[in-house]
């Protein structure tokens, strides 16, 4: 066995004793891992890191690579251990670990696999958090017609989910088809509700699954036997894979109409179950945590800020070209929203209305992996706006002489705000928010594409 990650240790407890001899000793430290082989490219540690920083509780986390000849020892240590509060099981364990347990929780017991152990009065009490955390990531999403791809151990999580929350219909694609009839076979009897069958759709499908590992890495999406179905108004495609986490399935499910959702939102709501599991208390700290963690990962979303012409948008669209992100202008998503253009919609419902909306879009930028934001030149007048997108990303402020900014505006349209102040106290009142930027990028002399360089270089890594 050897120890791969090391925490640090943090801030004063705040959780009560887990064992009713822990009474009066709630200030010793606690213990939690995560075992796997290979184990190194667990991003449990990083997560739990974050949460035992952010709710100020006691917990020692560490990776352990076990291989399976030791798990049997390693586990009964652990049971001796009386700082040991519980661990994460990853692969190859998930499955062995079961008869070394004092019990399964039912989702454990229905998916057949563990990834989470609960350390109490001496028992240990295995749960499956990634079926909870499956409906979580999936949460309002409608389930009516379901197409699932894969059946292995994610979407042995992912059936359970669906059966658990009550699918109508789950069609599984594998290619193995004799694994995705006996999941089916498996799943059938535990969810008499939910229809699942072998095969694809015959109606439009309302959520679309990625369970396979195809896509990790970059890799291609899966193909051949694997076919989009047709979506229906508002359908969701959920790919498991987080690395990267715009995958190529997710890329290609959105040119055929569904709306992503990504793997690291499962990710953050499993350790967030196993959190609870623990310690009883899960605050709500989700998106904060998934902003933090896609920041390790290298794709929390990009912000432009700055007065209208400084070229967010064309900047922005060459920006996005160059990285290989993905381009969301707020002011066309609010006016997408609204089901009118931008001017519209201040005559009609009033600058109040067009920022509440503003804000709603910039929640959901915010949590868009590999994107490049041009955010409304107002956008940071608010306060909230600016705290948010600071913790979701990098901002950068593409600034422009006043000059260079009427020049580029003699055309414009649809520029509600322009004319109805001079041109110098719209940019004074806006200045303290974009000086909150990150990345100040002086655009007077620059070209779109020399911008986009230019921001590539400052935020490369
Ligand atoms: P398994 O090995 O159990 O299953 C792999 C699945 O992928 C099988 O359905 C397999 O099909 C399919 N597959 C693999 N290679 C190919 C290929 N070349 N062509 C077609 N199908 C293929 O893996 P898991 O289910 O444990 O993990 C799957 C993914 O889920 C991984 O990327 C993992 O990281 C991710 N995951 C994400 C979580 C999250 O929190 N976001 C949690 C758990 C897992 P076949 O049966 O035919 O071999």
């Amino acid at each position: 066995m050897q120890t791969v990650t090391t925490s640090a240790r943090a801030a004063p407890p705040r959780v009560p004793g887990l064992d009713p001899a822990d009474a009066g000793k709630a200030t010793r430290m606690r213990e939690a891992f995560v075992i796997g082989q290979p184990v190194a490219h667990s991003r449990s540690p990083a997560i739990f890191a974050w949460l035992r920083e952010r709710l100020g509780v006691d917990l020692d986390y560490r990776a352990h690579e076990v291989a399976p000849g030791e798990l049997a020892a390693f586990v009964a240590a652990a049971r001796a251990n009386p700082a040991f509060v519980g661990m994460n099981v990853t692969l190859p364990h998930k499955e062995a670990i079961v008869p070394l347990l004092d019990e399964l929780s039912p989702a454990a017991r229905a998916v057949g696999a563990v990834n989470a152990v609960v350390a109490r009065d001496g028992r240990l009490r295995g749960h499956n958090t990634d079926v909870a955390a499956v409906r979580a990531a999936l949460g309002w999403r409608d389930r009516t017609t379901v197409q699932v791809w894969g059946a292995g151990g994610a979407a042995r999580a992912v059936l359970c989910a669906l059966g658990e929350t009550g699918a109508d219909f789950v069609h599984v694609a594998n290619r193995d088809v004799a694994r995705a009839a006996a999941l089916v076979a498996h799943f059938a009897p535990l969810f008499p509700e939910t229809r699942f069958d072998v095969g694809p759709p015959w109606t439009e499908t309302t959520l679309l699954v990625n369970a396979t590992s195809l896509g990790m890495g970059g890799a291609d999406a899966p193909r051949g036997f694997f076919a989009f179905p047709h979506p229906a108004l508002s359908a969701a495609a959920f790919d498991v894979v987080y690395t990267p986490e715009r995958t190529t399935f997710l890329r290609e499910a959105g040119r055929h109409g569904y709306s992503p959702v990504y793997g690291l939102t499962m990710l953050v709501h499993q350790a967030l179950a196993t959190w609870g599991l623990w310690f009883g208390d899960v605050p709500p700290v989700h998106r904060d945590l998934e902003m933090a963690i896609r920041r390790t990962l290298g794709s929390a979303p990009l912000f432009l800020c700055g007065f209208m012409g400084a070229g967010k948008t064309t900047a922005g669209l060459a920006l996005a070209a160059r990285l290989g992100r993905a381009f969301v202008d707020t002011d066309a998503r609010v006016g997408d929203v609204a089901a009118m253009s931008v001017r519209d919609l201040f005559a009609r419902a009033g600058e109040a209305e067009f920022r509440r909306l503003e804000r709603t879009v910039i929640e959901r930028a915010a949590l868009t992996p590999d994107a490049v934001v041009a955010l409304g030149g107002g956008a940071l007048l608010d306060p909230e706006n600016v705290a948010l997108v600071k913790r979701a990303g990098t901002l950068v402020h593409l600034a422009a002489r006043p000059e260079t900014i009427e020049r580029r505006l003699a055309n414009a349209e649809d520029r509600p705000l322009l004319g109805t102040a001079p041109l110098a106290d719209l940019l004074a009142q806006r200045a303290p928010g974009y000086a909150q930027a990150d990345v100040r990028i002086d655009t007077d002399d620059l070209a779109p594409e020399q911008v986009a360089e230019a921001v590539a270089r400052a935020v490369a890594p």
